[in-house]
């Protein structure tokens, strides 16, 4: 299959094929056609990384944005390190690189100004920076839309962090689609997913 043939937005699909991206992975060719049906529905998904899932939630989140909303956050990702969450941001620049109107910033410690505004349409960033803009009032919640964790099993490896995920999700009032990736699926991560992302679609590799 193609990715022509999922119907993905030809600016998306440039910016695709500027980083050379010729066919879908494996995990995109299975993952895709769910992740971007309509109405949205949610996914977990077993991957590692240098799979392609990376570009799998990124084309999922772009394909989902109110692009006449530029400065309202509606999709988020979320990751175990502000390292990860760095690259993930890179990520959507480059496969947004031709989308126009596009907004990105990372909510990662240091990233955002005290008081200052969260005015991006995607946010990729870390749960306890996140949340801390949400408790503040910097981040308004009210059109958000697609939730994404990425690196579960890393995420519930470091204290407090699934928690604060649960946490950023609570106060999501109008959330469409919850999207979580992990290498592994022990239990503890299974009930996790279950909880964090219910009725999903499950993926494994
Ligand atoms: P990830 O699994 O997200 O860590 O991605 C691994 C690498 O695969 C990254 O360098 C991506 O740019 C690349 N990649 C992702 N999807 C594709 C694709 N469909 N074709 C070629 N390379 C890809």
């Amino acid at each position: 299959s193609s990715f022509e043939e999922l119907g993905i937005n030809p600016m998306i699909l440039k910016g695709m094929y500027a980083m050379n991206f010729k066919k879908p992975s494996k995990i995109q060719e299975r993952a895709l056609p769910l992740l971007l049906g309509n109405p949205p529905t949610n996914m977990i998904a077993q991957s590692q990384s240098g799979t392609g899932k990376t570009a799998a939630f990124v084309i999922t989140i772009l394909s989902r944005l109110d692009y006449t909303q530029p400065k309202a956050p509606q999709a988020l990702c979320l990751a175990p390190s502000r390292e990860l969450a760095r690259q993930i941001e890179g990520v959507v620049r480059s496969i947004g690189q031709f989308v126009d109107g596009l907004t990105i910033q990372a909510a990662v410690p240091g990233a955002v100004e005290r008081g200052a505004k969260v005015e991006s349409m995607v946010v990729v960033g870390t749960p306890g920076t996140v949340l801390d803009l949400m408790k503040r009032r910097q981040y308004d919640t009210s059109q958000m839309k697609v939730l994404c964790l990425d690196e579960a099993d890393n995420m519930l490896d470091q204290q407090g962090l699934g928690e604060q995920c649960l946490r950023v999700k609570q106060m999501l009032p109008s959330i469409q689609q919850i999207l979580l990736f992990s290498a592994t699926f022990p239990d503890g991560v299974m009930r996790y997913a279950a909880q964090f992302s219910p009725s999903a679609n499950e993926i494994r590799l």
